[in-house]
């Protein structure tokens, strides 16, 4: 298998350092905000190397960390200067309600979107004493130093700082990697980036020998990759945003605090675009899983969209992209039903060749993830399957057919058993309206929009995790 390496810069070999048994971390969300179908994608591409290992039958250990330190003061939740600070104040919410009010959407999202879960999220509030120790370590070789409660990493003690992102200590201008508060002026270098700050407005702090404070993004990254999956380990991923100055930092302080080295192999996820621009604020195009699934959408139309570009390729989606996806999953759920019929007739005439279609879909994916030809394969087998179908392809051999077409499907998280169930538009309308209905307490109008759906045939069910459909 062969997988594009940040670090070298090249399409390399990849294999688990301990046979079939890959450890990966995934850069996760900072939970003070909604995840955005940007976001989502490059969780998507993580999930979906995922499920490719275990299609090999490789075991994998996976851990994605949750940002919760948060970097609110008082006086932002006062100001009520962005949308988080209104809701916190409306709520009287402390900061840690805000981050787990977040956390949990992020964990409903994903269910949502049929991502497996990773042996653990790693919450950085609950690895304090790691990162200390990290610090403490880097402060005790004389690669940190302090100012005040302060504590910085010293970037001109770690000679290999830019070997990931190309980035050259003169190149690197002031103030780039510093996350919070004016530091230009303590630092001994430019890019050196904190490790501990002391902040007394700040409304999470923790003691350390070196000060009262809170840790930089940085190093919870280190501090907990390490924790779970050793000094090194085989596969760091995250947004190509994550590149510098935050994946640099990373294994500036692993590598200078072990002596090993950190990752064997980083990949980055390239920016999604919307109708051809960045998805931003400023420009009204944040799409979030809740606007998918308003637009009747399914969760394997959304994952069948958000995997269907190469992640190291610039996906560029709009609404059009969805309804193609619906058109060419539709085409593949049909494929998967004929299949149904027919393994139940008797077999004899007609035939697919399984080896073939199994190759070449592992070729592709072997290539770097090429998801777009692997998807070519998967709609050539249909192609070809149903002209066998027509010729009278049956029984067992239908059987391995349907059997490889949910195994292969299962990489991208589709084809599952809910592509059978999924309700019409209609009901999905049904259903969003009687939950907003729920919401303004007009339990009347809920009632009535449940009677609308059962006479559908269906019923649908509040669970923690949204709303489940079943068919009567
Ligand atoms: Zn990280």
């Amino acid at each position: 298998m062969k997988l594009y390496n940040t670090l070298t810069h090249q399409v390399e070999e990849f294999a688990p350092a301990e046979p079939k048994h890959v450890k990966m971390y995934n850069c996760g969300p900072t939970v003070y905000g909604d995840q955005h179908v940007g976001n989502y994608r490059t969780f998507a591409f993580a999930d979906t190397l995922r499920r490719y290992f275990e299609f090999k039958g490789w075991k994998v250990t996976q851990i994605i960390n949750i940002t919760d330190v948060g970097h609110l003061t008082q006086d932002t939740i006062d100001s009520g200067e962005d949308k988080i600070a209104v809701k916190a104040r409306e709520m009287k919410w402390t900061a840690m309600q805000v981050a787990e009010y977040f956390m949990n959407r992020f964990y409903a999202d994903r269910k949502t979107l049929l991502m497996r879960e990773p042996a653990k999220f790693t919450r950085a509030t609950d690895h304090i004493e790691p990162m200390k120790d990290l610090i403490q370590i880097l402060l005790d070789k004389g690669i940190a130093y302090k100012v005040g409660g302060n504590v910085y990493f010293d970037v001109s003690k770690f000679p290999a700082y830019g070997k990931l992102s190309g980035n050259t200590l003169e190149s690197i201008k002031v103030g780039e990697s510093g996350r919070v508060g004016d530091e230009v002026k303590e630092k001994r270098h430019p890019a050196d980036f904190a490790l501990w700050k002391t902040d007394d407005k700040h409304l999470m702090q923790w003691d350390a020998p070196w000060g009262r404070g809170f840790p930089g993004w940085h190093i919870e990254c280190s501090a907990m990759s390490m924790k779970y999956l050793g000094a090194t380990f085989d596969i760091h991923t995250g947004g190509e945003d994550n590149i510098f100055p935050h994946h640099e930092a990373e294994i500036a302080q692993a590598e200078a605090a072990t002596g090993k080295p950190f990752v064997r192999h980083w990949m980055h996820a390239r920016h999604m675009m919307w109708d051809g621009r960045k998805i931003s604020k400023s420009l009204g195009n944040v799409v979030l899983v809740k606007d998918m699934l308003d637009k009747g959408y399914t969760p394997e139309e959304i994952r069948y969209t958000l995997v269907s570009t190469r992640y190291r390729e610039r996906a560029d989606f709009s609404w059009t992209s969805f309804e193609n996806s619906r058109k060419a999953l539709g085409y593949l759920t049909e494929f998967r039903r004929r299949l149904q019929d027919a393994a139940k007739k008797p077999g004899g005439k007609g035939s697919i060749n399984l080896d073939k279609v199994r190759h070449d879909f592992e070729a592709r994916m072997d290539d770097d993830l090429d998801v777009a030809g692997a998807i070519g394969v998967l709609q050539s087998f249909r192609n070809e399957g149903n002209k066998a179908i027509d010729q009278g392809l049956g029984g067992a051999e239908a059987t391995q057919a349907l059997e490889l077409l949910e195994k292969i499907g299962e990489v991208f998280g589709i084809l599952g058993v809910a592509a059978e169930e999924k309700p019409p538009d209609e009901v999905v309308a049904l259903a969003t309206a009687r939950l907003d209905a729920r919401k303004r307490k007009d339990f009347k109008a809920a009632d009535e929009a449940r009677d609308k759906i059962k006479a559908l045939g269906w019923s649908v069910e509040d669970t923690k995790d949204g709303v489940k459909y079943r068919k009567l």
